[in-house]
């Protein structure tokens, strides 16, 4: 049977001589490869659709006995071709989908997955982006829509909202904050709480509640942006195992 799909190519190969295989992450699948047999030949059937990067709506079916996928034809949507042109541009989407595929999205988390690098590439296209920003906002954020979504303005222990005093702990692996004086009635938290101001907890905040295109026009104080990543990148490595080393994601 076959079905079509909007899809973004993550990467595409070749094989034999005029046989591809693409990558694709789609919102019901989540990522997987098919074949585009004949794809390097009949461009017809597959104008503009093979390159990594596009936005396309594919008719995907399987080969006879249902062992793999096979994409039937293509119809370009999108082919980000400012982000394309541009190499800073072309690094941060690059960055971004190799951190969606290091994640290993399972079907069920792909529709905020998909719909997250959609409206990322198309920010990309039309802004710019910022390698300051794009890259940490992008995997905060992710984990924030995957379901990892802590309340950063409220004391985890006792409800208060968070003010602008300090003495503020956040604690990485429960996602909770804690407020001074829950803090001192001497139950200590385990392990990961650390310190946090009330500004980087509203940054949080607001990272938690944006969508890509509100990313255009950030401003953060050159500290709270320093401490808001690294938090970021501590939730990430703990919450969805992942960290970034020498230009790599790895599994932690
Ligand atoms: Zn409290």
């Amino acid at each position: 049977m076959n079905a079509t799909e909007k899809c973004l190519v993550l990467k595409v190969g070749c094989f034999r001589e005029a046989d591809c295989w693409v990558r694709l992450l789609t919102p019901t699948r989540g990522i997987f490869n098919g074949f585009a047999f004949g794809g390097n030949r009949s461009r017809r059937r597959f104008v503009g659709c093979l390159d990594p990067l596009s936005h396309v709506l594919f008719t995907i079916g399987s080969n006879k006995t249902g062992t793999y996928t096979v994409l039937e034809e293509g119809t370009l949507l999108n082919n980000f071709s400012t982000v394309r042109k541009d190499p800073v541009r072309t690094g941060l989407a690059v960055n971004c989908i190799k951190f969606i595929e290091a994640i290993e999205i399972d079907p069920a988390d792909a529709k905020p997955a998909y719909q997250l690098l959609l409206e990322t590439l198309l920010m990309l296209e039309e802004g710019g982006g910022s390698s300051e920003f794009t890259p940490w906002l992008f995997r905060g954020k992710l984990a924030f829509d995957m379901g990892f979504k802590p309340d950063f303005l409220t004391c985890g222990s006792c409800g208060e909202s968070v003010t602008s005093e300090g003495g503020y702990r956040f604690d990485v692996e429960k996602g909770q904050v804690a407020c001074r004086t829950c803090l001192s009635t001497g139950k200590p938290l385990e392990g990961f709480a650390r310190p946090i101001s009330a500004g980087v907890l509203r940054a949080l905040d607001w990272i938690e509640q944006s969508r890509p295109m509100d990313w255009l026009t950030v401003s953060m104080d050159n500290e709270v942006r320093r401490q808001a990543g690294q938090l970021i990148e501590l939730f990430v490595a703990y919450h969805l195992g992942l960290s970034w080393e020498g230009g790599m994601y790895k599994k932690v």
